[in-house]
């Protein structure tokens, strides 16, 4: 995956070429970057990555996503990628990160996995994408209705399942008594296990907290409502 000086110079020569032939058809009109560079990605801030996650989920539902050229993208990014954020999110169908934040491709990385928890894989996924791959952000992104919350609340087994489940238990913990079939309860469960999950990384990654502390990676996290399709950003 590591990308080579010799390469990132090919791709910034045919982005050159891309960008100006794409502009219009890209974005209908709107000058905007057809695909994340060296340079976008280096001039962004972890604060102005999440200022523009916002805006994406905003284009969202106000029904103003971006006309994109999807195929356009994939020979602008086959030689390589410069994603600004990378999102920890549920597998769960409803949350398809690049919709639900309007991005294109090579715009940001995606870990999903059941309950958006963190293990040893996603820990390293992370140090990739920050470290490595220059990203400036890491979203935890809960959501409502989580089958997987629903699942851990109701102390479920399952195979493998079983041990995935128990990463959720210290929120379930954390949020008193409750009922799986109680929406609300099931949200502040969500919620909590977003926050745990933000604990973890910090704690069991010391290259991502060096870089947290240094403040050039940002680490936030937010719930994305499966009835109304907003993303909500929590408070640090
Ligand atoms: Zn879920």
């Amino acid at each position: 995956m590591r990308q080579t000086t010799f390469a990132i110079g090919l791709v910034t020569i045919a982005l050159a070429f891309s960008a100006s032939a794409l502009a219009q058809s890209d974005t209908a009109g709107k000058k905007a970057l057809i695909v994340q560079t060296t340079e976008s990605q280096a001039a962004m801030t972890p604060a102005s990555a999440v200022e523009k996650l916002k805006k994406g989920n905003a284009r969202f539902v106000e029904k103003n996503m971006r006309s994109r050229d999807w195929l356009a993208k994939v020979p602008a990014t086959a030689g390589g990628q410069y994603p600004f954020a990378a999102i920890l999110a549920c597998m769960d169908s409803r949350t398809p990160i690049e919709i639900i934040f309007d991005q294109g491709i090579g715009d940001v990385f995606g870990i999903r996995i059941a309950g958006n928890v963190v293990n040893e894989d996603v820990l390293g996924s992370m140090e990739y994408a920050t470290k490595v791959a220059g990203s400036k952000l890491l979203v935890v992104l809960g959501h409502t209705s989580c089958g997987a919350v629903k699942g851990s609340i109701d102390d479920a087994k399952l195979g493998n399942l079983t041990g995935l489940l128990a990463k959720i238990r210290p929120a379930v913990s954390a949020s008193g008594p409750g009922s799986s079939k109680d929406d609300a309860y099931v949200t502040k469960v969500a919620q909590a296990n977003v926050s745990q999950a933000m604990k973890e990384i910090r704690e069991k990654s010391p290259t991502i907290k060096a870089q947290l502390d240094a403040g050039t990676v940002g680490l936030v996290g937010a719930m994305y409502d499966v009835s109304t399709g907003k993303v909500t950003f929590l408070p640090e």
